[in-house]
């Protein structure tokens, strides 16, 4: 017999997706670098299902089918090139190569590229929802050539996440690069999605006075509600667990430092480049970096902050239920700043992602799973060519009932000294994209005298530079 899928690198990823697959039915060739973690798999679960243990690179691509099928799941980066290196002469042309490492999507068109000249397919595919998504169903976003999902697509969509309404969490999101681009968004979004509910937790604790417990039951209500989601439900999870050695709650004996792999701080390197303001998305990857400055957190300890009155029982319900609002709007502009991405990448490498389908497989499987993603969806259905997500009627409603609730938030926040980066970044946004006026016309004036930068005007075409150094006279440029 021949496999229908191989998977190479076994890790808890890539040993989840192969078990993942056996499951479903299909036979599984497996190898890693390293032949024990085969024979540990094979050992631990060939029982699942059809699996086919391959110690070395040929016999792992003889075991396999042809157009094969070979998921590559290594540690992203060189380790991935190496693979690539050691198999792609191995193969014919037709034959599939598919990256579910978390790959930066450049790396992705360059390899796409490569393999494209030697007649091999070339899949990015991004995977979330973690180790139990890789078993049990990830959310996937496969890029690369459309041909090679007509046959892998099938197969991807038996063992993906399932949404509510039965749909299967897998798209064919675009040429070469496009699926890793949009699990890079996806991990920005993500980033900025913890960061809005760690504000929203830091201001019912120390604005409102609530303790992680008490915390850990608002969202227990919040999950039931608009803002039911996966990152709200295991927050009040963590909030409610007590320390098994101390009895204090987990959350005060975790040290408050943020760390990360990367993809949240690509996301935004990306954005600058193709000038889209994800500036929530930055804001959460600063406040991890922020936390992580241990020295230097320790020497501002003894900088002025206000004297804050504690609010009392009923204005801190009150103000539970505004944090609420804050939130959910911080959210959409989250969300906004994220599609807005995917959209300029979309457009400037010519991909022609479908952005309702995008967060139409969001829905199962990934970490920012979420009811709210079928909103998001119906937006984009309606109209294709939305854009941005604030100028949805739905949306923009939401929002318009909860300002004056995230704007008292923030006064509070304010006042009383707690940071919320995220809700500020969220509310500027939202405040500069309905403003009539910006301060950029005087920016553009200062580029202009101190650079000769030029201007325009906005009642004639063309371009101007006023004389500042002379008469002040205007010219044409
Ligand atoms: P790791 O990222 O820890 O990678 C370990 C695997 O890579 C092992 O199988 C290892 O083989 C192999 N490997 C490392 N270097 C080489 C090399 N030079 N040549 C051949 N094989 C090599 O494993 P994970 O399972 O955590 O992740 C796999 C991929 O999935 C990564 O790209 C990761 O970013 C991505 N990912 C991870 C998620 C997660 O939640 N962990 C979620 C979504 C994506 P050996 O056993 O021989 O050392």
């Amino acid at each position: 017999t021949s496999a229908q899928i191989g998977v190479t690198g076994l890790a808890v990823m890539g040993r989840n997706l192969a078990r993942n697959f056996a499951r479903n039915g299909y036979t599984v060739a497996v190898h890693n670098r390293t032949a024990a973690r085969t024979h540990a798999l094979v050992e631990e679960f060939g029982q699942e299902g059809d699996f086919i243990a391959a110690e070395t690179a040929k016999e792992f691509v003889a075991a396999l089918e042809r157009p094969r099928r070979l998921v590559v799941m290594v540690k992203a980066g060189e380790p991935t090139d190496a693979v690539i290196q050691e198999f792609a002469p191995l193969l014919e042309p037709g034959d599939m190569i598919i990256d579910g490492g978390n790959a930066h999507f450049a790396d992705t068109r360059r390899r796409e590229r490569d393999l494209r000249e030697r007649g091999i397919h070339f899949v990015g595919m991004g995977v979330s929802g973690g180790e139990e998504g890789a078993l049990h169903g990830p959310s996937i976003m496969p890029g690369g050539p459309k041909e090679s999902y007509d046959s892998l697509g099938p197969m991807l969509e038996k063992i993906s996440a399932k949404a509510a309404d039965g749909a299967p969490c897998v798209t064919h999101v675009g040429p070469d690069g496009a699926g890793h681009f949009v699990k890079m968004v996806h991990n920005g979004i993500e980033y900025a999605d913890m960061q809005l509910i760690g504000e929203a937790y830091q201001l019912l604790r120390d604005v409102a006075g609530y303790s992680p417990a008490e915390i850990a039951e608002i969202f227990r209500t919040w999950n039931t509600g608009r803002l039911d989601s996966y990152l709200i439900e295991i927050t009040a999870e963590v909030l409610s667990h007590v320390d098994a050695a101390t009895g204090k709650p987990f959350v005060d004996v975790v040290v408050d430092q943020a760390e990360q792999k990367g993809t949240g701080r690509w996301t935004v390197q990306i954005a600058l480049d193709l000038g889209v303001p994800v500036s929530g998305i930055a804001e959460a990857v600063f406040a991890r970096s922020l936390s992580g400055h241990a020295q230097l957190r320790e020497a501002s300890r003894g900088l002025a902050g206000p004297k804050a009155a504690p609010l009392n029982e009923a204005e801190a319900a009150a103000f539970a239920d505004r944090v609420e609002q804050a939130l959910y709007a911080s959210k959409i502009v989250s969300y906004t700043q994220g599609f807005h991405e995917i959209a300029a990448g979309s457009e400037e490498y010519g991909w022609d992602i479908d952005l309702g389908a995008v967060s139409s497989i969001w829905r199962g499987g990934c970490i920012i799973r979420a009811a709210f993603l079928d909103r998001i969806r119906a937006a984009y259905d309606a109209r294709p060519d939305l854009p941005s997500l604030l100028s949805d009627e739905t949306f923009a409603r939401e929002i318009a009932d909860a300002q004056d609730a995230w704007r008292e938030v923030l006064v509070s926040a304010t006042l009383q000294g707690v940071p919320t980066p995220g809700f500020a970044a969220a509310l500027a946004y939202y405040d500069a994209l309905r403003a009539e006026r910006l301060p950029a016309a005087l920016t553009q004036g200062q580029r202009d005298f101190f650079g000769a930068h030029t201007y325009r005007r906005v009642d004639r075409d063309g371009s101007f530079h006023t004389l500042w150094g002379g008469d002040r006279s205007e010219v044409s440029a």
